[in-house]
């Protein structure tokens, strides 16, 4: 069991990956200007010697050792507890590695059908786990038109797919988009993004190569130019990391990596899986969000004198409903765990899926609120530069005043917070991101009305109805 160093993890993604950003092929991504803020951001998972961070961050496996707790399958509600503490102070490469969690969860059932893929399954969690490396989910396919299904696409390779077999592995072609943190893992973990049938069992493929591999290439977006400050951008500055448009361009995997080729029935049951763990981790982050846009408005709102208006106040309290539903969401998951037949405990799908559904649905509505609250100087505020700028600093010193015990850089500080998470490049992101992480607003209403039982629902109205 080898615990990296941030160092060492900085020096292994010097691998020779082949990386893109705005169109220039980046050879190596730790000496690149726009990889420094990301390759900082994921680094800080790596420091293991914080007391404050340490018990939340280490567990003790089966063996004695410490891992991190990204790795540590949970057994009981404790276990999913200390596991759910982990976004708080994890970063995107860390908690993208969930997808380790959604393999566990299908291990038996893959088991059932083909106990080489199982085998697989665990071969990979013990690699990633022991030598301390991080995956990528890898899920979403291009999709070209959405009314088709894969093999009636104009292009085949519009959902990735296996174009060879031989008696050392399958070789695949396609492109996955959107993959959080791909270039700044280790590992590729590559799923369907839906179920498949009859007649597309190239399509139904997961698998996991090294992000090095060869004719894997990631073209990243990214929306944080490098040098940002911390003050101008105190949320942003720790959550930056590209996506990435992976481009498969027909790429060898090996038996021993391949964790599904061609068994249709499981392909659904992976991407199901991985759908399950994208949102608990989205939905603890957006609890979380949620609890700091109350404090956000809070602090507005007494710093500018506001607090004590009724329709402030309102406002207030309607975002205190969404922290508190989205937290109560996150505390049912928890306490209602299912068990699979491995063992696992895992939140329960419903509550974590209404939840995902709730903030999704009311994210844009907590942004008016708190923009309302706010006024205009959330996007007109002027940057640290002119307040650290001599002649200008007393002139917003004075301007910016509005109570005796409130520091102008602190407002400004608050204010910045506000632009950054809800009206900037990141807030831009988050929009999106709430909407779209771990699968669309359609997602999340089939799971919950596969599993609300309807009928019984029918039957309580017939019989309140007096209808026999
Ligand atoms: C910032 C960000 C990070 C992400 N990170 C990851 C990641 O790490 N890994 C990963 O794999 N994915 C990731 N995703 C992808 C995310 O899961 C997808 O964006 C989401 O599933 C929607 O897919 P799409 O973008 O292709 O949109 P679409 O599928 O085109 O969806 C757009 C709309 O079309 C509807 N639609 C689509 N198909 C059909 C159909 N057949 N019939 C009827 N309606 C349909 C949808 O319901 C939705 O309303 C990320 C996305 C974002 C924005």
């Amino acid at each position: 069991m080898t615990l990296k160093t941030p160092a060492q993890y900085r020096e292994s993604l010097r691998d020779g990956r082949e990386t893109y950003i705005n169109g220039e092929h980046v050879p190596d991504i730790t000496v690149h200007p726009w990889f420094q803020q990301p390759i900082e951001v994921c680094s800080q998972d790596y420091v293991y010697d914080d007391p404050a961070t340490r018990h939340i961050r280490l567990y003790e496996t089966e063996s004695g050792a410490e891992a991190h707790r990204i790795f540590q399958v949970p057994r009981t509600e404790q276990d999913l507890e200390a596991w759910m503490e982990l976004p708080e102070i994890s970063g995107p490469s860390t908690m993208v590695t969930q997808v380790l969690m959604a393999l566990w969860n299908v291990k038996g059932a893959v088991s059932a059908i083909k106990p080489e893929y199982a085998e697989n399954i665990e071969r990979l969690y013990r690699y990633c786990r022991d030598n301390d490396l991080r995956a990528a989910e890898v899920i979403t396919d291009a999709k070209g038109d959405r009314s088709r299904r894969p093999v009636d696409q104009d292009d085949p390779d519009l959902y990735l797919r296996i174009i060879d077999r031989n008696k050392d592995g399958i070789v695949v072609r396609g492109a996955k988009l959107h993959i959080t943190a791909a270039s700044m893992v280790h590992e590729l973990v590559v799923m369907p993004t839906k179920a498949m049938s009859a007649g597309e069992e190239d399509y139904a493929v997961s698998f996991s190569v090294p992000v090095n591999t060869k004719g894997v290439k990631i073209i990243n977006r990214a929306w944080a130019e490098p040098g940002r400050s911390s003050f101008d951008y105190p949320m942003s500055v720790h959550k930056n990391a590209p996506e990435g448009f992976v481009i498969f361009d027909d790429v060898f995997v090996p038996w021993d990596r391949v964790l599904l080729a061609g068994e249709t029935p499981l392909a659904g049951v992976y991407a199901n899986s991985l759908g399950l763990w994208e949102r608990v981790g989205g939905l603890l982050e957006f609890a979380a969000r949620a609890r700091r846009m109350v404090g956000m408005a809070a602090l507005l709102a007494e710093w500018n004198g506001i607090a004590g208006a009724s329709h402030i106040q309102e406002k207030i309290a309607e975002l205190v409903f969404n922290a508190e539903i989205l937290r109560m969401s996150l505390e049912n998951a928890r306490h209602n765990y299912r068990t699979s037949d491995t063992g696992m405990v895992y939140p329960d799908p419903v509550a974590i899926n209404v939840g995902k559904f709730y903030a999704a649905s009311t994210f844009n509505n907590m942004v008016r609120i708190l923009h309302d609250i706010a006024g205009g100087l959330v996007i007109t505020l002027p940057t640290e530069a002119d307040y650290r700028n001599e002649e200008l600093h007393p002139y917003l010193e004075k301007y910016l005043h509005t109570r005796p015990e409130v520091k102008v850089q602190d407002r400004m500080r608050l204010y910045n917070l506000v632009r950054d998470c809800t009206a900037d490049a990141y807030g831009g992101w988050e929009l999106v991101t709430t909407v779209q992480a771990g699968g669309g607003i359609a997602a999340q209403r089939i799971v919950v009305m596969r599993s609300f039982d309807i009928e019984a629902a029918k039957r309580e109205a017939k019989a309140a109805a007096g209808i026999i």
